[in-house]
């Protein structure tokens, strides 16, 4: 048995649904199997939910009410392309627009309330999804398929913490299992929303942004799926993003544990979870394009995968590196502990650190969102030492950037960071701390935002993954 997921752009029409639909068909004749399918909202709809609460909470009462409608022309307009008999089309139109008058109540009390909570933001933005999956489960019985809707928030149980859920995988699985195992066995393809979940006593969550593929894996974990496909709008997993280097190639094979450092940093076609609940089961992932379905994609497995050496390279903006120096710093032991976390507490999170071997400074890097609470936060642990000039101010660089170069093949081969460093010698591009992942399957670079876009270029044409 397979899940499919589909993501925003392959539902984003009411053409794109049908062509969800008779994908489904098609794998569902050709491997004589119920797939399991999950959705994505159509393209945007999230964010336009979230805006429409935002505008609320601000005190505004004219913007909720254009989204709302802007959506039900939207959704309708993929009704009427993609659902054949008039009679289903009529009543999923009406169902559609309660939903949207549900929208639009829970905008009205966002507004008199002044206030909006994570909590009430996920109930929001999680409607993209009841709406789309409605309409795909249709669509799926134009084409003389059985299909039913499945709300996640009757399987995907979660913890409390709205806005980034995560999931109980023994009560899910549980659920799962109870719920979807009988409709496969009567041939019914369960057509179930990505992104949302909902705690043990039923109040509704969200896994995070882009987590549809997650609702896809949390699936195919619970049920012992003998792979998960992950239908995007691109043919695969890419060496590169190929907006920045446009002879960037697909992939055709890459292992588990390289495609989480790559999403990791910044590649876009997996959420970072995603690979999180199969990769202990083995089930095999494999990305493929909606819009052109003969292509093979990328299988994503447990196995090794020698060629090439490096699978990708990718880039995060939008960082700061945080250096803490001083005279004082040496053989002192605790220091790293202690600003680790100071960080911690300020709330933000780690991409990288570095150390220099004569101990006289820490660096590392946080988002630059994040910078002033951390540099704060740092200070005034370390307050005493700097009044004593043992360590001096602690300095940020803005407007910097991680390179990642990602790929399993770089462990125990000398040279690979020499040929990196060449080719960002070669361009003149200056690199401000460097890093290791002690599993090597990462070398991260940090540099300045100016930089950024030659040096991924520099890296990807040194290792040749043009010609892959
Ligand atoms: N619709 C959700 C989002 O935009 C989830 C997803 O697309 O994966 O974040
Ligand atoms: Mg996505």
């Amino acid at each position: 048995m397979i899940v499919m997921k589909f993501g925003g752009t392959s539902v984003g029409t009411g053409e794109r649904i049908a062509n969800v639909a008779r994908i489904t068909a098609d794998v569902f004749e050709r491997r004589n199997a119920t797939p399991v399918v999950v959705v994505s909202a159509m393209s945007g709809v999230t964010d336009a939910l979230r805006r429409a609460a935002t505008t609320a909470a601000a005190g505004d009462q004219v913007t909720f009410r254009l989204i709302r409608d802007e959506l039900q022309q939207r959704h309708e307009q993929a009704i009427a392309t993609c659902v054949a008999d008039a009679e289903h089309a009529r009543a999923l139109r009406a169902e559609i627009e309660s939903l949207l008058n549900w929208l639009e109540t829970l905008c009205q009390s966002i507004y008199t309330l002044g206030e909006l909570t994570l909590r009430g933001m996920d109930v929001v933005s999680g409607l993209g999804e009841r709406l789309s999956a409605r309409i795909a489960s249709a669509a799926m019985r134009s084409l003389g398929l059985k299909a039913q809707t499945i709300e996640a928030t009757e399987i995907i149980v979660t913890d409390r913490k709205f806005g980034s859920a995560t999931p109980l995988f023994v009560e899910t699985q549980e659920r799962v299992r109870r719920r979807i195992v009988p409709l496969l066995e009567d041939g019914i393809v369960p057509v179930v929303t990505g992104f949302i979940g909902a705690t043990v006593d039923g109040v509704p969550t969200t896994l995070g942004r882009g987590s549809s593929d997650f609702s896809a894996t949390i699936l195919g974990a619970a049920l012992d799926a003998e792979e998960v496909w992950i239908w995007t709008d691109v043919d695969g997993v890419m060496t590169a993003d190929p907006r920045i280097v446009p002879d960037a190639r697909t992939l055709p094979a890459i292992s588990y544990a390289e495609v989480a450092e790559l999403s990791y940093f910044g590649a876009k076609v997996l959420h970072p979870s995603t690979i999180q609940p199969v990769s202990a089961k083995n089930i095999p992932v494999r990305v493929l394009n909606s819009f052109h379905p003969q292509h093979p994609g990328t299988l994503i497995t447990n196995e090794a995968v020698p060629e090439p050496l490096i699978k990708g390279i990718t880039a995060i903006r939008d960082l700061s590196l945080v250096t803490i120096a001083g005279p004082g710093m040496q053989g002192v032991p605790g220091v790293a502990g202690r600003a680790f976390s100071a960080v911690a507490r300020s709330g933000a999170s780690i991409l990288m650190i570095t150390q220099s071997s004569s101990e006289q400074s820490i660096c590392f890097v946080v988002r630059t969102v994040d910078r002033p609470a951390v540099v704060q936060s740092v200070e005034a642990e370390f307050a005493l030492e700097i009044m004593r000039g043992d360590i001096n101010a602690v300095t940020s660089q803005d407007e910097t950037a991680i390179i990642a170069v990602v790929g399993a093949g770089m462990r125990g081969k000398p040279g690979i960071a020499s040929q990196v460093f060449g080719a960002m010698a070669e361009k003149g591009i200056n690199i401000l701390s460097i890093a290791q992942g002690s599993s090597e399957y990462n070398l991260s670079l940090v540099v300045a935002h100016t930089d950024v876009d030659d040096g991924v270029r520099a890296i990807h044409r040194q290792f040749r993954l043009d010609a892959i």
